[in-house]
């Protein structure tokens, strides 16, 4: 996959950037559980699953870094 595919694959909020291609794969959705401010959701865990940011709620992120450290595939950046 070239750089411009993985580039397609990223869904950019405000300063959070998910690659939801890799959330597929997913079956632990340790974003969801492990944010104690509860900014994730974790979408069609049962099908597809994709990581979004729960509206109004990235404000609230105090970038602890606990969801990049938990998410094994490496999904989520932080700016
Ligand atoms: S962001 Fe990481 S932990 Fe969350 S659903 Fe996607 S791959 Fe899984
Ligand atoms: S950096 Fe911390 S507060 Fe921000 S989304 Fe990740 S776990 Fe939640």
């Amino acid at each position: 996959m070239s750089k411009s595919d993985n580039e397609r694959n990223i869904e950019h909020y405000k300063f959070h950037h998910i690659d939801v291609e890799k959330c597929k794969n997913c079956s632990d959705f340790f974003c969801e559980d492990k944010c104690f401010r509860h900014i994730y959701k974790v979408e069609n865990k049962e099908s597809e699953p994709k990581c979004v940011l729960v509206p109004g709620r990235e404000g609230f992120c105090i970038k602890c870094h606990i969801c990049t450290t938990v998410c094994r595939f490496k999904a989520i950046r932080i700016d």
